[in-house]
């Protein structure tokens, strides 16, 4: 076995391949960019090396700078992560000429499964089925053009050096095929550097099985079973769990063994997985191969929770030259497992990716009432900020049970149990996710968040009655914390006397409509609460650290944070956000916006889809924008005239900085 290691990455995966090194007595050394030089990482480390700036470009895409941090520390192996270097074929080739393990399988195999159209070429002649489609060399529009017109449209146009969900568009009938290919080959070109695609058929509902496979140095491959990831979005996975619920004995067996021969041919070591897309069909269910990600994936915990094997830990002792831990018999499946990646977005927002400071993290396993079977994996704690640099997974909640209904159970508690604030986030609709009847039921395809969005978006989970009670409690109670030199941060202003009473009035800002709280102290003792002009009986005690909110005829039991002018409710049912406001500072903020279109976060101008003195109108496209691996389209606002572009195309945009100056009709 190694003595030391390079982790090539940072976030939760380079924190969890550290937690298993040191399990093993393996030393670690961590690499950082100038905007990690505090972070989790590099604590879980032994060691740790600055290989520069914040970009991924200028740090953990510099593998010359981590070779050299690698034999300067005189590690001997590197593990790549997940993303940045772990599919370079060229870094892998870099390491074994600096002396050095890649902790993953052998160029000729990263090479051979990099490329989608060239391993799809590969996959028919080990016999692994195929989506039909067209994987060939020849770009030529034209052809391109007709073989969609072969396979039948739908189609589904993707980069062939494509990954993490991009590079792929959907079309629907011939007349917007090019259009499509262009803005496809665009964003290859950006992401991937080639703008080669692949054309496939478009399958309808289809679900997202994928298999974890291992070979050796010895010529063994086996497999560690299948993960279900289909519910997705933007074709990246949200929730993923094992056992694929319903597939049967015998397709499980055909898929584990077509996977074995996709990674036979081509002389896999290592972990990796093999993606299938599955079409439900009348007849049963059909597989095909998808691509093989020749890594770690971000979801095996799923995998090591019903096996009760360390992934990361095989690695390890496969790269050291150590032959398979088991056979395929020996390999069994117990219980249940689910995953839900846990992300900094905007799921109300078309799931913008967010940034911020994580002012409070409060994590289920860290909760008095935890819960056996969860695991939380992170790389970020409690005042960390999740940077625009990076992918916007903040962490990654796994639970395991008996069965599938018992973890769905332990899924939602620990859901409950999570509380972020700070940080935009998907934990509440993670959360409703699970819960509708498609999810429940198991009736999971790619499609099943566009199927229950009736369920999932723009929706209060806490009714505002109850979350303004809780918030007014929450502020009674600390005001009774702070009793002497406690100042009110809730404006002197608001407060006044009536009949020897204090009245105190709030206004919150919930979802953009203002509701009025006013309460009132009794001479007697005792306190009146009137939200929107309804009184109700109040009353509110501490319980637990928790707070038990009573108004009228609901009770409530929650956890209140406040973040400045924020608070936060967090329910058993979920969550709600509060901005206590000062109505005069709104009207001043609203006329200032003025004509200016402001960037959605900080990024890179790709493109301008206007010129000055075109004349626009409301919802047309002005600008592309990429941040955090999306493009976003900066739309108009209203119907008006292009004064001036403030940018070019390549330049890196601050948040909030106006793109461009619309003179609106
Ligand atoms: P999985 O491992 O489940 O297949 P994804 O396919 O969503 O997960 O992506 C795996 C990882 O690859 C991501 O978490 C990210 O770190 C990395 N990745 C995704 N997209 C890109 C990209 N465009 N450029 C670089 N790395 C990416
Ligand atoms: P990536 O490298 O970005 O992970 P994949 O080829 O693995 O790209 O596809 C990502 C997702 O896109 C799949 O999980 C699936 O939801 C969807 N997808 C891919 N191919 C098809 C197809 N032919 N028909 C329908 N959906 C597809
Ligand atoms: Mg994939």
């Amino acid at each position: 076995m190694f003595h030391k290691i390079l982790i090539a990455n940072r976030g939760e995966i380079a924190c969890r391949v550290a937690a298993t090194a040191k399990r093993m007595g393996v030393r670690t050394v961590a690499v950082y960019s100038d905007a990690d030089a505090q972070a989790a990482h590099v604590q879980a480390c032994d060691e740790a090396v600055h290989i520069g700036g914040a970009a991924v470009a200028d740090s953990y895409l510099q593998w010359q700078r981590i070779l050299d941090a690698a034999v300067k520390t005189g590690a001997q192996a590197v593990h790549p992560g997940y993303g940045f270097l772990s599919e370079n074929a060229d870094f892998a080739n870099a390491c074994a000429r600096a002396g050095l393990v890649f902790i993953g399988p052998g160029v000729a195999a990263i090479q051979a499964m990099g490329l989608k159209a060239a391993s799809k070429q590969l996959m028919a002649k080990a016999g692994v089925p195929l989506v039909p489609g067209y994987h060939e060399a020849d770009q030529s529009p034209a052809l391109l053009a007709s073989e969609a017109r072969r396979i039948g449209f739908p189609v589904l146009i993707k980069a062939s050096a494509g990954g993490g969900g991009k590079g792929m568009r959907i079309v629907q009938q011939a007349a917007d095929f090019d259009e499509a290919l262009a803005s496809c080959q665009r964003e290859a070109k950006n992401s991937f550097g080639d703008d080669a695609v692949l054309i496939e058929k478009y399958v309808q509902r289809p679900r997202h099985i994928e298999i974890q496979v291992f070979g050796d140095t010895h010529g063994n491959v086996i497999h560690l079973h299948e993960r279900d990831c289909s519910v997705q979005r933007r074709h990246q996975k949200v929730l993923e769990e094992s056992p694929a619920p319903g597939l049967t004995h015998e397709m499980r067996e055909r898929m584990g063994a077509a996977a074995v021969a996709a990674a036979k041919a081509v002389n896999y070591v290592g972990a990796g997985t093999v993606e299938f897309i599955v079409e439900q069909t009348d007849r049963g269910m059909d597989f095909f191969f998808m691509e093989m990600n020749t890594r770690l994936q971000v979801e095996h915990p799923v995998t090591e929770a019903v096996t009760g094997l360390d992934l990361v830990e095989w690695q390890l002792r496969i790269a050291s030259g150590e032959p398979l831990p088991l056979t395929q018999a020996q390999v069994t499946v117990k219980g249940h497992a689910m995953e839900a990646r846990i992300c900094a977005e905007t799921p109300d927002n078309d799931f913008l990716p967010a940034i911020g400071q994580l002012r409070v993290l409060q994590t289920p396993t860290a909760s008095r009432f935890a819960v056996s079977g969860v695991r939380w994996d992170s790389g970020v704690r409690q005042g960390d900020s999740i940077s625009p640099y990076y992918d916007s997974m903040i962490a990654k909640l796994i639970v395991h049970a008996d069965t599938r209904e018992q973890a769905l159970a332990r899924l939602d508690l620990a859901l409950a149990q999570l509380h972020i604030v700070g940080v935009q986030n998907n934990v509440a609709f993670i959360r409703r996710v699970i819960r509708t009847d498609s999810f429940a039921q198991a009736q999971l395809d790619t499609a099943l968040i566009e199927r229950e969005k009736a369920l999932l978006f723009h929706q209060q989970t806490v009714a505002p009655p109850q979350s303004i009670a809780a918030v007014v409690a929450a502020f009674l109670r600390s005001e009774q914390h702070h009793s002497e030199d406690w100042v009110d941060p809730w404006s002197h202003r608001q407060s006044w006397l009536m009949q020897g009473r204090s009245v105190r009035s709030f206004h919150f800002e919930i979802h953009g409509e203002t509701h009025t709280a006013a309460l009132t102290s009794l001479v007697r003792g005792g306190m009146r609460l009137q939200i929107d002009g309804h009184e109700a009986a109040f009353s509110w005690r501490d319980a637990a650290g928790q707070l038990q909110v009573t108004w009228g005829d609901q009770s409530l039991r929650c956890h209140v944070y406040q973040d400045a002018v924020d608070w936060h409710v967090f329910t058993d049912t979920g969550e709600a956000s509060l901005r206590l406001s000062d109505p005069l500072a709104y009207v001043k903020q609203d006329a200032a916006v003025g004509g200016n279109l402001a960037a959605p976060m900080p990024g890179k101008l790709l493109s301008f889809a206007v010129k000055t003195g075109d004349k626009v109108v409301a919802g047309q496209a002005l600008a592309v924008m990429e941040a955090m691996k999306m493009e976003h389209t900066v739309a108009a606002p209203g119907n008006g005239t292009v004064a001036e572009l403030l940018y070019a195309p390549g330049d890196q945009v601050a948040e909030g900085a106006p793109l461009l100056r619309l003179t609106v009709d």
